[in-house]
């Protein structure tokens, strides 16, 4: 078995080589390092190897877990890439520096409200169903240009859009398609790839990577 840095040097050397591939300079993609389900003690050595952005798919966990691996990192650069409940609003502003899951109008409204109440301005995705899947997160790519108009009228800025491709089709026509949705709206950046695919999101314009599998292992 590889240890961390092994695992994340090897994980950083194929998002380099993927961006070369597609004449890209390496630094434009981040790296988040999906810990969703790992304790701290399998965070550390990430942290140690060099890691700084993570991300958790679940508020509560995240704050059981990352305050008090904040206080030995504090230049930890943290990810939300879960649903969100409008009532969670407020914590996840608190603790998240990015929200990759804006997908609906009454969450709109509720993180503009929590925005202004803690004077705090998260990098912000609208989470795209980019397969039209019944059970999965996102708005449509119909009501993507609506969600759009309204965050701006809300005082929101979002900066990127962010999808999870359906499970077992390939998944480069949906990373093309999500990369052509940012570039029709303006918007700089896109969440998308994970341990599976993320070169190939990389070489077709992810600016961000959720990698958990890779880094860490089996959940
Ligand atoms: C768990 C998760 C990932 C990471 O998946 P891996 O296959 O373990 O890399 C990426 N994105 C989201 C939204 C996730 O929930």
């Amino acid at each position: 078995m590889e240890n961390a840095t092994q695992r994340l040097d090897g994980v950083e050397a194929r998002i380099a080589a993927a961006a070369g591939r597609a004449g890209r300079k390496a630094d434009t993609v981040t790296l988040i390092a999906v810990s969703k389900t790992h304790p701290a003690e399998a965070i550390r050595p990430l942290i140690a190897a060099g890691q700084r952005h993570f991300g958790e798919n679940r508020v509560q966990e995240a704050a059981s877990k990352w305050p008090a691996l904040r206080t030995e990192t504090p230049d930890i650069t943290l990810h939300l890439i879960g649903q969100l409940q409008s009532n969670k609003a407020d914590e996840a502003v608190a603790l998240f520096d990015a929200i990759h899951s804006v997908d609906r109008s009454s969450l709109v409204q509720a993180l503009a409200r929590a925005c202004a109440k803690a004077d705090k301005r998260p990098q912000l995705f609208v989470q795209v169903n980019i397969g039209n899947e019944a059970q999965k997160g996102g708005c449509t790519v119909a009501d993507l240009p609506a969600l759009l108009a309204e965050a701006a009228d809300a005082g929101l800025t979002i900066d990127g859009l962010m999808a999870i491709p359906p499970a077992d089709v390939a998944p480069t026509p949906y990373f093309a398609l999500l990369d052509e949705l940012a570039e029709r709206h303006g918007l700089s950046l896109r969440s998308m790839g994970m341990s599976g695919d993320y070169e190939s999101a990389v070489m077709l314009g992810a600016t961000h990577v959720r990698v958990g599998t890779a880094l860490f292992g089996a959940r």
